[in-house]
């Protein structure tokens, strides 16, 4: 068959024999439900907090903490939408700009998309965070307004670039005459407030909550009512949205993984010619996404994350099931000068270790060496073949698969 006709049959079968999903859009993260069961105590207590910006007083600021998936931003743009409309019916005295920190990045990116909001153009680059800033305050003094500033995710900027963004924001107010500020802040990390000087933190918080995960019951509450948008009538998914709610509750409560485990089971489902989501579609599900989710994380690591993983394949390969920090630093020297690298410190390496420990691409432990100390007894915390799936469409490292290293030459027998 052609390749134009292998699409057309592609195209003619999903459009005949596409009876799962309606609506798929309804089942992804971004998506803002116009229902959000047990949410209804944070909606009213945002939505107290704010309400004040409705008679043209400021507002205070709030902190919003909570883990992934537990409904902080649907919440969160879910009040600020109604309060914008609200606001309407009173003139345009109420402004609000939603800024996710961690797709932005840069204090300069989330400067200039609350500039954007206010009408004032910024240059891609070019200019210093100082001087946006400043063109941020004359933008918002020259109406009268109360502006309303999310800083979704703020964490991760924090922890990239520090507070001072926060520090300015959180004293604007201090300097306009006719508008006034203030600030939603959305956290993920529950130690975030560590992060903060204190000035800043007594600031941001004048108000905060927490939103606790979500338990089985109450994510098969949610998943309910999105499946039923979701879905055809007369798709059955009474089991599969139990298991998706069990499992996801299992892990920390987070509706975006049951999210994610539906729509991928509805998919298998639909790619499968059923009308009906059963659990095994959502236990192959789970093995999709979890596959995913690995083969993400390898693909973005660091470059030398990257090489100290390699290294453990590499140590694994003379079948040497766990190797230790020295080991593995020895083979990691050789691979960064085949790749014309600099390698970094033993030190460095070994905290390299560490991160990949935390996120589950390696497994170490600590173990007593006699009198030779303690040491990392380190193995992989993923499959083999996983990494090489990964490595082989990876231009820099592709070359080093078959890769022997020059330190473990006749190793293999003497060592398995
Ligand atoms: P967080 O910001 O806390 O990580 P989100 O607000 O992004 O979580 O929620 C993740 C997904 O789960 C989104 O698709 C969101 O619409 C959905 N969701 C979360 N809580 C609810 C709820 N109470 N009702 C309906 N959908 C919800
Ligand atoms: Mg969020």
């Amino acid at each position: 068959m052609k390749e134009s006709s292998v699409l057309d049959d592609v195209f003619e079968r999903f459009l005949k024999e596409a009876h799962v999903f309606k609506d798929r859009e309804v089942l992804r993260h971004d998506y803002v439900p116009c229902q959000l069961p047990h949410r209804r105590e944070q909606i009213r207590y945002i939505g107290e907090i704010l309400a004040p910006a409705l008679k043209g007083s400021r507002c205070s600021n709030i902190l919003i903490y909570g883990k992934t998936g537990t409904g902080k931003t649907a919440v969160v743009k879910y009040v600020l939408s109604k309060l914008v409309n609200k606001a309407r019916e009173f003139g345009d005295l109420v402004k609000a700009c939603y800024v996710n920190c961690r797709s932005a990045g840069t204090e300069y990116r989330v400067l200039s998309i609350l500039c954007d909001a206010l009408g004032v153009k910024v240059p891609f680059t070019g200019l210093s965070v100082g001087e946006v800033f400043d063109r941020f305050k004359v933008g918002i003094d020259s109406n009268s307004l109360l502006f309303m500033v999310v800083l979704d995710e703020i964490d991760s900027l924090i922890k990239a670039r520090g507070d001072l963004l926060l520090y300015e924001l959180t004293r604007i107010n201090e300097v306009l005459r006719h508008s006034k500020t203030s600030i939603v802040g959305i956290s993920n990390d529950l130690r975030f407030k560590e992060f903060l000087d204190p000035r800043v933190l007594s600031s941001l918080s004048e108000e905060e909550t927490v939103f606790r995960p979500y338990d089985a019951t109450e994510l098969q509450d949610i998943l309910r009512d999105r499946a039923k948008s979701a879905f055809y009538d007369g798709v059955f998914y009474d089991g599969a949205i139990s298991l998706c709610a069990a499992l996801a509750a299992a892990e920390h409560g987070d509706a975006r993984r049951a999210l994610d485990l539906l729509r991928v089971a509805g998919e298998l489902a639909e790619r499968e010619g059923f009308e009906a989501i059963v659990e095994d579609h959502v236990r192959r599900a789970e093995k999709r996404i979890e596959h995913d989710r690995i083969t993400e994380a390898l693909r973005n690591l660091p470059s030398h994350s990257k090489i100290v993983l390699f290294s453990v394949f590499l140590l694994g390969k003379v079948k040497i099931n766990s190797a230790i920090t020295g080991d593995v630093y020895e083979i990691y020297c050789e691979l960064c000068c085949q790749l014309g690298l600099t390698p970094l410190s033993q030190r460095r390496v070994s905290s390299l270790i560490n991160e990949l420990d935390v996120i589950g691409l390696l497994n170490s432990r600590v173990v007593s060496m006699g009198r030779y100390g303690r040491s990392k007894k380190i193995r992989l915390g993923i499959t083999r073949s996983l990494i090489r799936e990964v490595f082989t469409t990876d231009d820099r490292l592709r070359c080093l698969i078959n890769y022997e290293p020059r330190c473990l030459v006749g190793t293999s027998s003497n060592r398995s």
